[in-house]
């Protein structure tokens, strides 16, 4: 039991220990896996850093600033929506900006001439609202312009007097006149001229009802629109671009007949869509991280170079910025900090399948990328699975994301325990139940040798007085026959045939035991030969004749004329059937009744000994005949026996093929059949 107890704990002990081993392997993967993903990433974003680095953007026009980033931007898959952020806290991506400028200071008209006309032009126009004189003063101050900028108020507002006179016609030729002077830079208020310019005269031809003239001047300001937008501040871009973009979608609903166009409306829709893309990011980034900027700008929190990441969540997802310092190199240009959004798509549809393939994981493992609700993001063979055998999260770039590693067949670790625990409580189990079966057998073999040696020392006790009985009585009578005493013939024959049946007695049982042991020792040699059992049979009864007779039994027998047998030993059967006959004599009280029958069926030759004697229970009938072995009812108990008679037939019967059968009822009587197969007969 204790070495079965201590194997047991060591088993157990030692599936612990292995499932903390495998905890700390596949832990010890996924630390790797999730360093090789980090380092890629890393990579990635160092030569990002680099690309920027190496060129400088020329920072005074918006546009080359922003096809620089385009340019930067477009080699680079993983990277989205550069960004650059100026001193003041402007902001520019690709393709729009917000903050970026300073509104341009008003330009005082610099020429005497044209300030005094301008402002008797504007007294016409508000105050007397007198618009043929406001146009002449406006004229008269556009001969002294000294800059287009000059230039396009000035006409703008003799465009906008004619529209006050309902004189549209005239007014759109002013208006157009702008568009002439084809210069980006030129603006009325906050808004570009030529936007100012195309809305006006949009608005004539839309009073004029000239629907064709219409259409051509919306597409165009709207083509100009996304084309050139300009600084989000003050929302009027988003205005115009709007409205714009909302008349362009009517003409589309009502008239066919600008199918033309139609292609060209297509692209430019979707480079609005881009377009608002872009500004929904910047406005994202304003509202939420460009304080946070800036305060790392004051603090000098971020050294120089580092790549500070954060993540926004928004509309439910979550995307993942970076951005970082730029060296003083381009302090100069008032440019500040460099940002970006990391594609999430690209890192996990190509940049992770890329570097996963290359890794050598074992084949029953796979790597999958978990989100922050432990859903699957991407699993490298995309099998699907439930639970992961060991997990970490990403370090400082996308620090929601868990890199974890699972087992085909989706198991945890402790379900891969599991299994073995099962198994191995199930072979423990088995060990203990053989040591209990060992243990109930061993005590088994110690209570069956303790009956052996039991029934043996009954048995010498039984022998020696079995022996004692008959040597006494023939002593007794010899002593008396050899005094002389005895002189009544009669008496004299009495004595003689008490010593010549006690010493067949004795004889018996002397064959009886030697037999045993010969039997028990396997020496037992038999004499078969070709014979006749009816004649053994009878001769056997004649034997046992007086002694039956002398106990008083009646005796019946019905024997065929002959039953020729091919191999018998003669003397073997004749001492089975003596011991049967003898039992049928121990074993019977008021009713001494005993009938002998030979018969044959057939396959076999029966002889059949019936007492109507005691009986033996039923449950003893199997062991009758198990050697030493005898009743203990209490006609038994007061016969005298070895517990060898029945062995000994049994025995001589079966090394004749054959077998012995019983029936009996108590205190009723006993049948005892035996049963010899008749390939030994021969054809009589
Ligand atoms: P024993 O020397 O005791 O007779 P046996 O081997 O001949 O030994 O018989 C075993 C036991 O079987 C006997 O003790 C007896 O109880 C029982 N037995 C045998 N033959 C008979 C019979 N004809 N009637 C009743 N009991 C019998």
């Amino acid at each position: 039991m204790l070495p079965g107890a201590i194997i047991s704990y060591l088993g157990l002990q030692s599936i612990n220990q292995k499932s903390e081993n495998l905890r700390t392997k596949y832990s010890g993967t996924v630390s790797l896996v999730l360093d090789k993903l980090e380092n890629e990433l890393i990579q990635l974003e160092e030569n990002l850093r680099n690309r920027i680095f190496e060129q400088l953007p020329n920072y005074d026009r918006n546009t080359d600033l922003k096809m620089w980033l385009r340019n930067i931007e477009s080699e680079y898959s993983a990277f989205k929506h550069l960004f650059l952020v100026n001193a003041d806290g402007g902001l520019i991506s690709t393709s729009v900006s917000i903050g970026w400028n300073k509104l341009p200071e008003y330009n005082p008209l610099i020429k005497p001439q044209a300030v005094t006309n301008f402002r008797m032009a504007e007294n016409a126009e508000f105050v007397r609202k007198n618009f043929i004189d406001a146009i002449s003063f406006y004229q008269k101050a556009l001969i002294h312009k000294t800059s287009s900028q000059e230039q396009a108020l000035f006409l703008s507002r003799i465009g906008r007097c004619y529209f006050k006179m309902g004189k549209y016609k005239e007014g759109i030729n002013e208006y157009k006149k702008i568009l002439v002077l084809e210069n980006e830079e030129i603006t009325l208020g906050s808004v570009p001229a030529a936007i100012v310019a195309l809305s006006q005269i949009a608005d004539g031809y839309e009073v004029l009802k000239d629907n064709k003239e219409l259409f051509n001047i919306t597409l165009e300001l709207y083509q100009r629109l996304i084309n050139h937008p300009w600084d989000l501040t003050g929302g009027e871009y988003l205005y115009y671009l709007k409205s714009a973009s909302t008349k362009i979608l009517s003409f589309e609903l009502q008239d066919s007949s600008i199918n033309s166009s139609e292609r060209n409306i297509k692209e430019l829709k979707n480079k609005e869509k881009n377009l608002l893309e872009q500004i929904r990011f910047i406005g994202l980034i304003n509202q939420n991280i460009l304080s946070e900027i800036e305060f790392d700008l004051k603090h000098g929190t971020s050294s120089e170079l580092q790549t500070r990441h954060i993540s926004l969540t928004e509309n439910n997802s979550t995307i993942q910025l970076a951005y970082f310092k730029l060296p003083s190199m381009f302090q100069q240009s008032q440019l500040v900090t460099m940002g970006y959004q990391i594609k999430k798509d690209y890192i996990l549809s190509d940049l992770f399948p890329e570097i996963l393939a290359s890794v050598e994981l074992g084949k029953d493992v796979l790597v999958g990328i978990l989100d922050e609700k432990d859903s699957l993001l991407y699993l490298h063979n995309n099998q699907p699975t439930l639970n992961y055998l060991a997990a970490e999260n990403f370090s400082h770039l996308f620090t929601y994301w868990k890199v974890a590693l699972f087992d085909q067949d989706g198991k945890s670790i402790e379900q891969l325990v599991r299994k073995e625990r099962q198994l191995y409580l199930v072979l423990l189990v088995g060990i203990i139940a053989v040591m209990f079966i060992g243990i109930y057998v061993m005590i088994r073999a110690v209570m069956h040798e303790s009956e052996v040696s039991r029934m043996k020392s009954e048995f010498v006790s039984n022998v020696s007085h079995e022996l004692k009985t008959p040597l006494a009585l023939i002593r007794m009578f010899g002593e008396t026959l050899d005094t002389g005493i005895v002189t009544d013939e009669k008496k004299r024959r009495e004595f003689y045939s008490i010593i010549r049946k006690e010493s067949e007695r004795l004889t018996q049982l002397i064959n009886n035991v030697l037999d045993f042991s010969r039997m028990d020792a396997g020496s037992k040699e038999y004499n078969f030969e070709e014979a006749d059992l009816v004649k053994v049979v009878r001769s056997s009864l004649e034997a046992y004749k007086f002694h039956i007779r002398d106990n008083g039994f009646e005796i019946e027998s019905e024997l065929p004329d002959e039953l020729k047998m091919l191999r018998i030993d003669k003397d073997a059967i004749s001492q089975a059937l003596l011991n049967l006959l003898g039992n049928a004599v121990k074993y019977s009280e008021e009713k001494k009744y005993i009938r002998v029958g030979v018969r044959k069926d057939l396959s076999s030759a029966l002889i059949s000994v019936t007492d109507k004697g005691v009986g033996i229970p039923k449950e003893e009938l199997k062991k009758i005949f198990d050697k030493f072995y005898r009743v203990t009812n209490t006609k038994a108990k007061k016969t005298r026996g070895s517990g060898l008679g029945l062995t000994l037939a049994k025995q001589i019967i079966e090394a004749h093929a054959g077998t012995i059968e019983v029936e009996s009822e108590i205190g009723k009587g006993s049948k005892f059949t035996i049963i010899i197969p008749l390939f030994g007969t021969s054809t009589s």
